[in-house]
């Protein structure tokens, strides 16, 4: 393999599908030897390599991890992606779904991470990547439980590029905006005239349009690469400008 990243492996979690696949296809473009963690891990092709794990289940998680470790040689960048979504108010989700959410982005991220750190302790140029979302810092309405979830995705990044920058591990996180992935696609096939619900949503972007997957994937593979070796505990906002821009009205 040739490629800033020949050499190099890759884990990535909810890899088969929009910004996961997107990332783990250019993680493999730049010469990484790259894993897919996901439920259905049939959207990742040759050379990805995929491993069906739920990373809301501690053991399938690990059986999963120790499986692609194995197969790769080791893990050397971590890219937590998997993640589920979550529209309402504090009173429109019950327990249930609270604790279903939080179990998959909050807590998936942190069975992932402790399966990945054995393999990643061992790694040169360890670098850990969550995907976290404006919602972790915007206030966006009608999405409590889910910014939540990605609030704690913040704060636990931080945390973990403290615990373990001494062992040579850096981990950082990108904030997407709205990204054209499949997800959003389902949510706009929802409504009741996609097309103009997805004109509206440009409409909203300041640049006038969503964000591509590639551009994220594009943060992703920057951060988790040893060009930025120097650079951890961040978090990247890949945005189109929609969290830090305070636009005048046209
Ligand atoms: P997507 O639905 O296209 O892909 C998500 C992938 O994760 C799928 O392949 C799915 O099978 C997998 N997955 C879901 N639950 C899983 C589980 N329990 N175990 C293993 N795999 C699981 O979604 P996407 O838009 O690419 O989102 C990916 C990440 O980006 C998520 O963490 C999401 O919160 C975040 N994000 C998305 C947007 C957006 O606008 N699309 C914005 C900000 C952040």
């Amino acid at each position: 393999m040739t490629g800033e990243l020949a050499g190099l492996t890759a884990l990535v979690t909810g890899g088969a599908s929009g910004i996961g696949l997107a990332t783990a296809s250019l993680l493999a473009e730049r010469g990484a030897d790259v894993a897919v963690l996901d439920l259905d891990p049939s959207g990742a092709h040759p050379p990805l390599r995929g491993f069906t794990a739920d990373v809301s289940d501690d053991e399938s998680v690990r059986a999963a991890v120790a499986a692609a470790a194995e197969a790769l040689g080791g893990i050397d960048i971590l890219v937590n992606n998997a993640g589920i979504g979550a529209i309402g108010t504090v009173e429109d989700n019950d327990d249930e779904q609270w604790l279903r959410v939080l179990d998959v982005n909050l807590l998936g991220l942190v069975r992932t991470t402790r399966a990945a750190l054995p393999h990643l302790r061992r790694s040169t140029c360890a670098a850990v990547v969550n995907t976290c979302s404006i919602a972790a810092t915007a206030g966006l309405p009608q999405r409590a439980l889910y910014s939540a979830s990605k609030g704690a995705v913040l704060s636990l990044t931080l945390a973990m590029a403290a615990d373990h920058v001494r062992e040579g591990i850096r981990v950082n996180c990108v904030n997407p905006g709205t990204v054209d992935t499949p997800w959003v696609g389902r949510l706009l096939g929802a409504a009741a005239d996609p097309a103009g619900e997805r004109a509206a949503l440009n409409a909203r972007q300041p640049t006038g349009r969503l964000v591509s997957a590639e551009e994220v994937a594009a943060a992703i593979v920057y951060l988790a690469s040893p060009a930025a070796a120097s650079i951890t505990g961040t978090a990247l906002a890949v945005d189109g400008g929609m969290a830090g821009l305070r636009l005048r009205p046209e």
